[in-house]
Parts: C-alpha cells; sequence; structure tokens
C-alpha cells in the first residue's frame, strides 16, 4: 500500500487516477496536484467516498522550487508524471532532489523544437542510479504497452526479434470536422513533423505522411494508416538485440489530414513565436485553444481503438510472425470512467506503471524504458485492469 502523487489533471490523469481509486490495495491515497486546482477538486468530489484517500493541490511543474516543496509535504511512494512532455525534466529534478520513484507517458520535448528523443532524460541515469530511485519512462499505450508487447514477445515466442510493426488505429468517430483525441498542441506536434523508422542501424526519415498503408484492422475494419516518427522506436531499437527495422503507423482519415494540411499550410500548426496585437503568440498553442478539448469528446465517441505490434523474427531457427494487440471501445471507457479509448488506452497503463514501481515488481536504481523490465506481470496488469489482449499468429502483414 502507499501514496502516489499525480501530476497534471487532463484526459489521461482523469483516467489513471479513476484506476488508481479502484485500485485499493495497492493505493491508499492518491494526491492531484495540477496548475488548475479546481480540475483537481472537481475531480476529487468525483471519486471521494470510497477506501482510497483523495487529496489536492496547485503546482507549477516548470518551477522545481515549487515541486519540491509539494514533494517533501505529500512524501508520495512514486510521482507520476500525467502532465505535458514539457515537465518531464523538472519533475524528474525534483524527484532527485527528494529522492522519490519517477513515472511518466510521453519523453521530453524542450518548447521550442519537436525532437521526441530520450536523450535528455537518460543523461539522469547515473543520477537516478546514485540517488537509488527509479524512472520508467513512457508508461502509456504507444509507448509503453507496445514496449511491454515487445518484451513479451521476446521472452515467450521469439529466440531473435528482427521486424517490428506498431499499429495504432482509432477507429473513432466523435463528429466534429476536425479535432484531436489527446492535446492538441502533442498531437499536431506529433503528426506534422517528419515521419522516420529504425532500419539496420540507422534511421531513414520520409516526409509527413509520405508512406501510406491499408489494414484491415480486427473489429474496426480497413483504415488508412500512415507512417510516423515515434519515440518508442528509439529504446526498442537499443533493446531489441537482432532488431533490423521498426516502424510505426497511426491511422488518419482524410477530413483530419485535409484540416491538418489547411491549417499547415496558413501557419496555425507553427511554434515559431508571433506578435499579435502587441503580444507574443505561439500559433499552435492558440489553435489547442479554440479547438474541441479533447476531454469534451468523450460521450460523442463512437467506435474502437485497435493498438498492438507484429513481430517477425526466429524461433528454434524457424521464421515465426506473432501479433499483439489489444481492442478498446470508446463509449465502454466512457461509461467506466468518463473519458473515450484515447485517454483511457493511456491512463490504464499509467496508473499499472505506477503500481509495478510502489509494488517493487518493476524497482531499479536509474532510468528505464518500459521494455527493460520483465513483463509478465505488466501483462496481467493489463487483462485485470481493462485493457485485455489478443494474439494472432497467421496476421496479415504490413509490405
Ligand atoms: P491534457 O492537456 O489533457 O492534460 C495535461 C495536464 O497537465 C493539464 O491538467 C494541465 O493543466 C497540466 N499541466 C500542463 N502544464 C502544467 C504545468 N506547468 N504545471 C502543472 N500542470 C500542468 O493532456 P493529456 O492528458 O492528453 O496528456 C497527458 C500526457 O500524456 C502528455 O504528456 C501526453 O504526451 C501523454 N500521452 C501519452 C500517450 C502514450 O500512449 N504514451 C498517449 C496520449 C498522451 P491545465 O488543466 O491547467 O491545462
Amino acid at each position: 500500500m502507499g501514496k502516489v502523487l499525480v501530476i497534471g489533471c487532463g484526459g489521461v490523469a482523469g483516467v489513471a487516477i479513476h484506476k488508481c481509486v479502484q485500485n485499493a490495495e495497492v493505493f491508499d491515497e492518491v494526491v492531484i496536484a495540477s496548475r488548475t486546482k479546481s480540475k483537481c477538486d472537481a475531480l476529487k468530489e468525483k471519486l471521494s467516498g470510497g477506501k482510497v484517500k483523495i487529496e489536492t493541490a496547485q503546482v507549477d511543474a516548470d518551477n522545481v522550487d515549487e515541486l519540491i516543496a509539494l514533494i517533501e509535504r505529500v512524501k508520495p511512494d512514486v510521482v507520476l508524471n500525467l502532465a505535458l512532455p514539457y515537465q518531464d525534466l523538472t519533475i524528474m529534478d525534483a524527484c532527485l532532489a527528494t529522492k522519490v520513484h519517477y513515472v511518466d507517458t510521453a519523453n521530453y520535448e524542450p518548447l521550442d523544437t519537436a525532437k521526441f528523443e530520450y536523450k535528455w532524460q537518460w543523461a539522469y541515469r547515473e543520477k537516478f542510479e546514485k540517488a537509488g530511485i527509479t524512472a520508467l519512462l513512457g508508461s502509456g499505450f504507444d509507448p509503453g504497452v507496445t514496449s511491454v508487447f515487445s518484451a513479451y514477445a521476446l521472452k515467450h515466442h521469439f529466440d531473435e526479434i528482427n521486424y517490428i510493426d506498431i499499429l495504432d488505429c482509432n477507429g473513432g468517430d466523435h463528429g466534429y470536422p476536425f479535432a484531436t483525441n489527446f492535446n492538441p498542441e502533442i498531437n499536431i506536434r506529433e503528426v506534422s513533423a517528419k515521419g522516420s523508422y529504425w532500419e539496420n542501424g540507422k534511421w531513414v526519415e520520409t516526409e509527413p505522411m509520405e508512406i501510406k498503408r491499408v489494414y484491415h484492422f480486427d473489429q474496426v475494419g480497413e483504415k488508412d494508416m500512415y507512417l510516423l516518427h515515434h519515440e518508442e522506436i528509439e529504446s526498442l531499437a537499443l533493446n531489441i538485440p537482432g532488431i533490423k527495422r521498426i516502424r510505426f503507423f497511426m491511422t488518419f482519415g482524410q477530413s483530419y489530414l485535409t484540416h491538418l494540411k489547411c491549417l499547415e499550410n496558413v501557419g496555425m500548426t507553427s511554434i515559431e513565436p508571433i506578435l499579435f496585437e502587441g503580444k507574443e503568440i505561439v500559433p499552435l498553442q492558440f489553435l489547442k485553444a479554440v479547438l474541441p478539448d479533447p476531454a469534451s469528446l468523450g460521450p460523442r465517441t463512437v467506435g474502437k481503438t485497435n493498438i498492438g505490434c507484429i513481430f517477425r523474427g526466429k524461433k528454434d531457427g524457424k521464421d515465426k510472425t506473432y501479433y499483439l494487440y489489444n481492442v478498446c471501445d470508446h463509449q465502454e471507457c466512457y461509461k467506466e470512467v468518463g473519458s473515450q479509448a484515447v485517454s483511457y488506452t493511456t491512463g490504464v497503463p499509467a496508473m499499472i506503471g505506477a503500481m509495478m514501481v510502489m509494488t517493487g515488481k518493476w524497482q531499479k536504481p536509474g532510468v528505464y524504458n518500459m521494455e527493460e523490465f520483465d513483463p509478465d506481470p505488466f501483462m496481467d496488469a493489463l487483462n485485470k485492469w481493462g485493457l485485455p489482449w489478443r494474439e494472432s499468429f497467421d496476421p496479415q502483414l504490413v509490405d
């Protein structure tokens, strides 16, 4: 039993906190701290009354001193960072100063460049080792579950994995002409960046949305999907021995792509600040302010997500193919926790990651990615906490 301090109170945090509260055997206290305290208080109001004690606090997670003061007051066993990627390093600094374990769901990004690299967080390895605390990076779905799937496939099904294709399909429909399913700023930075994949020991770069494939997803149907850069590729390339190629594909509908192209063409997706009526604004941040709040999509999104990995490699000298995936229904998620499936598929693994560290199943001083731990307890927890996985030994392949 222990106490988790959750930083951030947006779409993903809402689900993770619901799940911590369902999991009273592990979490006896949850402290929710974010920039806007009223959101934390509203969630506390909704979830109070059960076995798990809930407290709230205001914090600016860009400010290390404020974070240190909060952690010293709250004394959590684990800090679960569900704010934005910009806050990863300040929160890691505060965890180091207070010697508390750290878990997040997305790699650090500097505000001025969309880079998606682990180098800034991996640079903390020695400091975390010396402090005797664990940092678990990327405990969402992708990265997160996809990384655990890779470790599980390697442990139980292959002697060597040579090819991984990560397929992320959102077959949901929210009825808006254009909206993003999670933080619009992060989402648009990710999809408007150049694509890339890992092949034969190096990155191969593509233009944004240059590589398109069509895939038939179980329980969703046929969808167009596009190759994107994605952060788990970088760590899997290091941690999966014998790997020759890793690619990541995400599905997008034509309406989303047409709107995105138009917004890009007029400069609305830029992260370069401009002067507007005497005030500096970042066009992408302004766009975020006029788009639907991802948290408001829950009641109106219908359909399913299907996210997983196709592995190809060798077992006992023979070629083998294995597909591990999860299917999640938007409306079922909404009924259970009041959020759509994109927040759900991230929030559940975030809770499980915090649980793995809190219970000591995944504790090792240093900074680690998800595939570096024993996948089995995490895989069991996925089945138990709402993201059951399915497997196929004869899947459609991506050419
Ligand atoms: P939201 O925008 O819905 O929530 C972010 C929260 O962080 C908000 O409550 C926001 O406060 C708070 N916040 C932002 N800046 C600060 C700050 N300086 N100090 C304190 N609190 C702050 O985002 P999501 O819930 O959609 O995403 C959360 C994280 O999950 C992101 O890092 C995202 O990249 C990651 N993610 C990972 C996925 C995966 O599969 N691995 C998939 C989807 C998301 P306020 O309410 O005031 O705005």
